[in-house]
């Protein structure tokens, strides 16, 4: 890119304010911890609930950058830096994008639909790539931001565009059609319900179909009532199973592939596809329809299709060999994702050693040695500690690259690595799909048994936000990771929401806390439950205790005298009735005393816990503990002469009691995922997702019996799967006989007979399923909610029981 900042200003629309006026710009960052050549980059400052890129723009100065587009100076700039200053910063993002897209001239293909896009979209730069230089969205980066990120990757090498949009409320592509500016639209599945954020289906169809305004051509599966949407004008190019499509589709599946007979245009060709199942099915229809739209011949169609593979959307972080952590990224290697995968490094490394496998680089637009040199900036600005380079290009182009160390293929890496050589350190494993790093990362992940829990970080922050739009903006908000994080993970809990507004972690004991530091975490973090044992501990790791009792207080204010502490953080605790720890009302005068005039702690919160919340029989005593509360805050706040933070309300208590939310509150399940209420729930997303695969499938005669105890019969000739997963991951036992069920493929698999220590049995009769399939035990479904209710415990139980010899496997779209 390069953008003169005088065509800056009339493009925005803005006011110029700054020393340089004349200035060259190379690339658009919007991610202060994302920056590369810094004199070259236009920071746009985005607002947000969490984070306001305004704050980060003095130390962005100090860092080199020199031009902002903010919506005000912040205190303290002006004249060190460039400014262009409008009423919205997206908005300003969003007219750069479409100024910079007027500069080039060359077809662009636009996707959008309810599922499907960001397959198509990686599925037609697969097949398109032998004969373009392609720019498409990066990931699935298909929102109002996302879109134009990706067309300012523009370069003048590109000949084709693949972008894709998505939205989620109405007047939302209206903007995007002018940035993406499309000459060719791909209308993926619709789904049949109404998203949030549109009145009816055909609100939200009508708003998609915005982005083809000023196509060429559409193309889409032959549809009367979407086609009755369309703008009278556009020319459409349609698929369907059924006669009066333009390309007529006829599909019968084999094992494990399936063939379609394409009629088009008077005559007859045949396509064999590597997968069966219908999604993926009409996703490479639609791509080979644009195909032939683009004129390629039969035999090249069928040659490429046959090559489609399964497209993995995410980054994935997984667990290494000798204490290593990967991040999984080896289906593609260009410029634009390998920037993405180096943030994504930069923000998910567990270790000071950073390593980074890395194949040739394609795709680019650029000619080789422009392409690696951008690649050498992008490694060294990342301080990656070493560079594993794979192919013949890049061990020739990063040569003098420093601990650069060269392979000329994935075989050749394989043979003469040793696991040995990797310990402790966070790896990225990037390539292209041909180069099949897949290996590698077989050869360095952990092994264990097939059983993971899977965590989904994005649903995390998710669920975060929901509660956060729930309370006032200023509310501080502590997120509780005792018990491993509700099962999930505290580290990796803390660190993904390291960039979110989380004032506070609380843990149960020390320990928790002191791992926490270990790792890295710097957000202050409470010991709900400490022991004097720990104190000089959490004291050397700066954990800030719950104060429950004069006793305790006495030994923590000892320590601290010793320690030569001062004004030591601490957070009194209430008794307000759920008799658990805490100070009653009769203790508080004693609580005076001791504080009064001491030097050596200072009071940081005032809190209590609320044991019924989640209840709304027990409103009356609920609101009885808050108003105790209350006044018992109140009265030490006005003896001591003290304004520290108060909270009281765990998730239950931020759903129903929003009015006692005081300065901060403590948000445990529901980040998880889990409302104990059944509106609350929709509006979350599954946070943990229990999985394991079929180890074995067998045929059981009728009259035999299954597992111990003979406790299941079989009535008829039954087909069952063993599951190797049992009671001592986690799974109750109360579970088996009957009452549970896994999730096959979509079906329902009833456990029959007692659960095993390491194993269970379920019943597949008419599933259609292979050894070596996975089994979902939670997640969607069953949810965990619907395990507890029917076992008569709470989630809270079943999500922290769930043994730490599963592994977690954590991942962000
Ligand atoms: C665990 C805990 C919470 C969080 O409760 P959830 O119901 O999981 O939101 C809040 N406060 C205290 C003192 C806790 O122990």
């Amino acid at each position: 890119m390069s953008v003169h900042t005088t065509h800056i200003t009339p493009a925005l629309n803005a006011r110029f304010n700054g020393p340089q006026p004349d200035m060259e710009i190379d690339n658009v960052s919007i991610d202060s911890r994302s920056l590369q050549n810094n004199a070259g980059t236009l920071f746009f400052a985005l607002g947000g609930q969490n984070r306001n890129g305004h704050q980060f723009i003095p130390a962005l100065i100090d860092k080199g950058v020199r031009n902002f587009v903010v919506t005000h100076i912040p205190d303290g700039t002006e004249g060190k830096a460039n400014f262009f200053v409008v009423d919205s910063t997206l908005k300003a993002l969003q007219d750069f994008a479409i100024y910079y897209r007027g500069l080039y001239n060359f077809p662009v293909i636009a996707i959008t639909g309810s599922n499907g896009k960001t397959i198509v979209k990686e599925w037609l730069n697969y097949l398109l790539s032998p004969d373009y230089n392609i720019i498409r969205s990066p990931k699935s980066y298909n929102s109002q931001v996302g879109v134009p990120l990706s067309v300012i990757g523009i370069n003048e090498h590109h000949n084709l565009g693949i972008f894709e949009a998505g939205i989620s409320t109405v007047g939302e592509m209206e903007k995007l059609e002018p940035i993406i500016q499309p000459n060719i639209g791909i209308l993926t599945h619709i789904g049949a319900a109404h998203d949030e954020g549109f009145v009816s289906r055909e609100e939200k169809i009508a708003e998609k179909l915005k982005l083809f305004t000023n196509v060429d051509v559409l193309i889409l599966q032959k549809n009367e009532a979407i086609e009755a949407l369309l703008p009278f004008q556009i020319k459409t190019f349609t698929w369907g199973f059924e006669a009066g499509a333009d390309v007529q589709v006829a599909k019968t599946q084999d094992s494990g592939s399936t063939i379609l007979s394409i009629v088009y245009n008077g005559s007859i060709f045949d396509v064999t596809l590597p997968f069966t199942d219908d999604t993926s099915v009409e996703n490479a229809i639609t791509c080979m329809v644009l195909m032939l739209h683009m004129g390629y011949s039969h035999t090249v169609i069928t040659e490429r299709l046959a090559g489609l593979y399964p497209v993995e959307l995410r980054l994935q972080v997984k667990n290494g060999i000798n204490g290593c952590t990967l991040i999984d990224d080896s289906f593609s290697s260009d410029y634009q994702s390998l920037k993405i995968a180096l943030d994504f490094l930069e923000q998910h490394k567990t270790h000071q050693k950073t390593t980074v496998i890395l194949s040739d680089v394609f795709q680019s637009g650029f000619d080789t040695g422009v392409l690696y040199a951008k690649v050498a900036k992008l490694l060294a600005s990342h301080n990656i500690s070493q560079v594993i380079g794979i192919g013949e290009t890049i061990s020739r182009e990063l040569a003098d690259f420093p601990n650069f160390y060269p392979y000329k293929t994935t075989q050749e890496f394989l043979a003469h690595y040793r696991a040995s050589s990797f310990s402790n350190e966070t790896v990225l494993i990037k390539g292209a799909r041909s180069f099949r790093f897949d290996e590698i990362v077989v050869f360095l992940e952990e092994k264990t048994h097939e059983t993971v829990l899977e965590i989904n970080l994005n649903s995390v922050v998710h669920n975060l936000n929901f509660y956060k739009s729930r309370l006032k903006p200023e509310t501080k908000i502590m997120v509780m990771v005792k018990a491993f994080g509700y099962g999930a993970g505290s580290y990796e809990i803390a660190k993904a929401l390291s960039h979110q507004k989380i004032d506070y972690l609380g843990v149960a004991f020390a320990d928790e806390g002191i791992a926490l530091r270990n790792a890295g975490i710097s957000t202050p973090i409470i010991v709900m439950n400490p022991e004097s044992s720990a104190f000089a501990a959490m004291a050397a790791y700066n954990l800030e205790p719950e104060i429950y009792s004069a006793r305790e207080l006495r030994s923590f204010i000892a320590m601290a005298q010793q320690k030569n502490l001062s004004s030591y953080p601490i957070h009194i605790k209430l008794d307000t009735g759920m008799h658990r720890l805490g100070f009653q009302e009769n203790q508080l005068a004693e609580l005076i005393t001791l504080l009064r005039n001491n030097n050596l702690v200072s009071v940081k919160s005032i809190f209590s816990h609320l044991s019924a919340s989640d209840d709304l029989q027990f409103r009356d005593f609920t609101q009885e503990q808050i108003a105790k509360f209350d006044a018992w805050s109140s009265h030490l706040m006005a003896e001591l002469n003290i304004n520290p933070l108060r909270h009281i309300l765990n998730t239950s208590g931020i759903y129903n009691y929003p009015e006692a939310q005081y300065n901060m509150v403590r948000l445990g399940i529901g980040l998880y995922g889990v409302g104990n209420d059944a509106t609350e729930r929709q509006s979350l997303q599954t946070v943990g997702t229990l999985k394991t695969i079929i180890l074995q499938i067998k045929e059981v005669p009728a009259g035999d019996s299954v597992g111990y105890s003979r406790r299941f019969m079989a009535g008829h000739t039954t087909t069952i799967a063993t599951l190797p997963i049992g009671y001592a991951d986690g799974i109750p036992r109360a579970w088996g006989n009957g009452k549970g069920f896994v999730t096959i493929g979509g079906h329902k698999a009833n456990i029959i007979g007692s659960i095993c220590m390491d194993m269970l049995m379920v019943d597949i009769t008419g599933i259609d399923c292979r050894e070596g399939d996975t089994a979902i035990i939670f997640g969607d479904s069953p949810s965990v909610v619907e395990m507890a209710q029917s076992l008569g415990t709470i989630p809270y139980e079943i999500l922290t029981s769930i043994s730490q010899r599963v592994k977690r496997v954590f991942f962000k779209e």
